[in-house]
Parts: structure tokens; C-alpha cells; sequence
């Protein structure tokens, strides 16, 4: 084993004894040809390879979280496993560094680049964690577009430690085995509409191409993952979010939408837990509400057909004046929000114009 391969697999054994399912490398050759995010000098100037790991969702809390039965353990769970994704990134590029290779923790999520148009708005990731695994071989990209492992499905929380050691790449994962079968399930729960049922888009890195399902406007997401919105056009189901703002068609109506959600919701009740993110006006929290695209896609079909039925058979969720949240049928939920003040009910749904008395809200604080 020479040192390029010694301390590859070094690196992986570092990541998979603190609980990785899975880990690999890529390196500025593996990557060449790649979209911007993944330009490892743009987070660490010199940098050769990056090692690139998945860690496991808790699969309980995942089932509990899409039958709507506890939003809070999958939050906990999530936002945990992103600070110790994070946490583990920065303990590998430490050890790195201190035997002589400079080299850099990536942040699981949350970290956009301020050099862009719009700058922070424009959620531009300093580097892209999903294409730095689908080179590496730490999974396949879905048709969701999500990374998908071999062990956990998209339920995983990746991370990346970008690194001047000269590290031997690890290949892809063979595309015949693959066990996206287009089943569309993501698609199915994804209330935004943020992939595009027929167009592709494919990445060449290193010489080697990879395709998922276009995306259309990341706000779409931002509008619904982001919980101000949620409710299924048949009115049967709903994410964990209370509201039931009208959700667009068009592209170009989301930035307008999103505004006005923001906005509107403002004075519901803050939900316990969750996070702060620094696009939320304020110190506004944010919570999970959805990421049914990610958590229903199991590597066994009928597990994921099983988590679909799941969400989508379990009512639709409501607030209370105290900010918990419940899932209640269809028709007990419009009861519920067809009993509050013109003035609640303005935080949650669409109301005429000429219905809805003006609220004090503080986004700008
Ligand atoms: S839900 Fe189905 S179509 Fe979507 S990525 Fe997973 S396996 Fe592929
Ligand atoms: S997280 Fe939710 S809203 Fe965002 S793409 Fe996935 S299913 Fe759609």
C-alpha cells in the first residue's frame, strides 16, 4: 500500500469508527471538468482530495416523523447528526493538519457563499457535498437528485473534509447496481413540485457522467421544507406544517410566494426545538416540516412505498394557541382553522383582502 492509499484508507477508518455508513475520496482529478461546488480550492487554496462521508438518520424517528406521530425526535435527531457531521469533518481535518497537511472541515449544511449576486440568498453551498460523495462512491444520485447510499437510502446527513494530502481516489459505485428504480415516490411527496417530472440534468466529473431529475426553483422548497406551507391540492395530507398557503405553478411566482409566507406566518406561535438559519429575518427559528423526499427513499422498494402510505395516510397537521403541533383529519383540521379569528387565520391560510385585518409583524427586526 503506498501513502496515497495508506492514508485514503486512514481517512475512511477515522470516519466509519466514529459512525459512518459510508466514505470515500475524490480529488481535484476524480472532480475536474465538475460544476463550481466542486472546486475544493475554493474553501482551502492548494487542496488536493477530499474525503467525503455519509451518517445514518435514526430510521425510529424517521417512521414516527412521516406518521406524523413526533416532529420532535426527528429534529432533535436531525440537527444533531448535522453538528456532529460537522463536528467529525473538523476532527479529521484537525488531525490532518497536525501532522503536517493543511486542511479543512466542510460544515454539513448551512454555510452559503457571500460572493455570489445575491450573495447568501442565492444558497449557493460552498461546496457540494452530494457530488463530492457520487464521485467518491459513498452512494448513487437519485432521480430525487438526493445521494443514496446502499445501507440507509437518502437518509443520511453528509459531510466532507477537504485536504492538501495527496489521497489515492475511491471509485464510484457500479451504476448497475444502483437500486433507483424511478419509482417517482419522491416526487409523489414533495408538495413543491422542486423536481422536474421528465428533464434531466447531468454532471460530468473526471470523465464520468451523472443524471437526476432537474431541479426547478430552490425556493420551491424554501417555501414548503422551509414550513410555511404544506398542505397536499387534495386537502388528504399535509407535511408537519400548520399552514396552508396556496403553493405556485410557475417558477417565477416562488420568490413572491416565499415573501408573503414569511411574512404571513410571522405570528404564528414559535413550534419548540429547531434551528437557526441565517437567511430567517431576525432570530427567527426555523423548524423541519417536510424532507419526505429524502427520508421515504429506503434502498428496499416496499419500505418506501410503506413510508409514502405512511405520510400520506396520516392526516394533516394543525397548530395549537401554544405552538404544539397535531395531526387531525382532513375535516377536523378545516374545522380547526375555520374556528380562528379572521386575524389567526391570516397566518395560516390565504384570506380575501378584505377579510384580513392588518397584523403587526417585526420581519425586519
Ligand atoms: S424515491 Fe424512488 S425514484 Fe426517488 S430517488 Fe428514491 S428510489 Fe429513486
Ligand atoms: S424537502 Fe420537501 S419540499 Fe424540499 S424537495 Fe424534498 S419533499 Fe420537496
Amino acid at each position: 500500500m503506498d501513502d496515497r492509499q495508506g492514508l485514503a484508507q486512514f481517512a475512511i477508518d477515522y470516519l466509519m469508527l466514529q459512525g459512518a455508513c459510508a466514505a470515500g475520496v475524490a480529488t481535484t482529478e476524480t472532480l475536474a471538468g465538475g460544476p463550481p461546488s466542486t472546486d475544493l480550492g475554493y474553501v482551502l487554496p492548494g487542496a488536493k482530495s477530499a474525503v467525503s462521508f455519509a451518517v445514518p438518520l435514526d430510521p425510529v424517528k424517521i417512521e414516527r416523523f412521516l406518521a406524523k406521530q413526533d416532529q420532535a425526535g426527528h429534529q432533535d435527531d436531525n440537527i444533531h447528526t448535522n453538528f456532529f457531521v460537522t463536528g467529525l469533518a473538523t476532527g479529521l481535518a484537525t488531525y490532518f493538519d497536525q501532522r503536517g497537511y493543511p486542511s479543512f472541515g466542510v460544515s454539513a449544511n448551512v454555510v452559503y457563499r457571500k460572493d455570489t449576486p445575491k450573495g447568501l440568498v442565492d444558497f449557493m453551498p460552498d461546496l457540494s457535498h452530494r457530488y463530492l460523495a457520487v464521485r467518491s462512491g459513498v452512494g448513487w444520485l437519485g432521480l430525487s437528485g438526493n445521494l443514496i447510499t446502499k445501507s440507509h437510502g437518502a437518509a443520511v446527513i453528509l459531510g466532507a473534509v477537504v485536504t492538501t494530502a495527496d489521497l489515492a481516489p475511491t471509485d464510484p459505485l457500479p451504476p448497475q447496481e444502483k437500486y433507483c428504480d424511478d419509482c417517482k415516490l419522491c416526487m409523489a411527496s414533495c408538495l413543491s413540485g422542486l423536481m422536474d417530472k421528465k428533464d434531466k440534468t447531468t454532471v460530468t466529473m473526471g470523465g464520468m457522467e451523472f443524471s437526476y431529475s432537474q431541479r426547478l426553483s430552490y425556493h420551491r422548497c424554501d417555501l414548503v421544507c422551509g414550513g410555511f406551507t404544506g398542505l397536499a391540492q387534495n386537502g388528504k395530507w399535509s407535511t408537519w406544517s400548520p399552514g396552508r398557503f396556496s403553493i405556485p405553478e410557475k417558477d417565477e411566482e416562488f420568490e413572491a410566494a416565499l415573501l408573503k409566507g414569511v411574512m404571513d406566518s410571522w405570528p404564528r406561535p414559535q413550534i419548540e426545538g429547531g434551528f437557526h438559519h441565517p437567511a430567517m429575518p431576525g432570530q427567527r427559528k426555523i423548524n423541519f416540516t417536510c424532507g419526505n423526499c429524502q427520508l421515504l427513499c429506503h434502498p428496499d422498494r416496499a419500505e418506501r412505498k410503506r413510508r409514502y402510505k405512511l405520510l400520506t395516510k396520516s392526516g394533516v397537521v394543525v397548530q395549537h394557541p401554544d405552538g404544539s403541533l397535531e395531526a387531525v383529519t382532513p375535516g377536523e383540521a378545516r374545522r380547526h382553522v375555520a374556528a380562528m379569528s379572521p386575524q389567526q387565520r391570516a397566518c395560516y391560510e390565504d384570506v380575501p383582502v378584505e377579510a384580513a385585518p392588518p397584523v403587526k409583524r417585526s420581519a425586519a427586526n
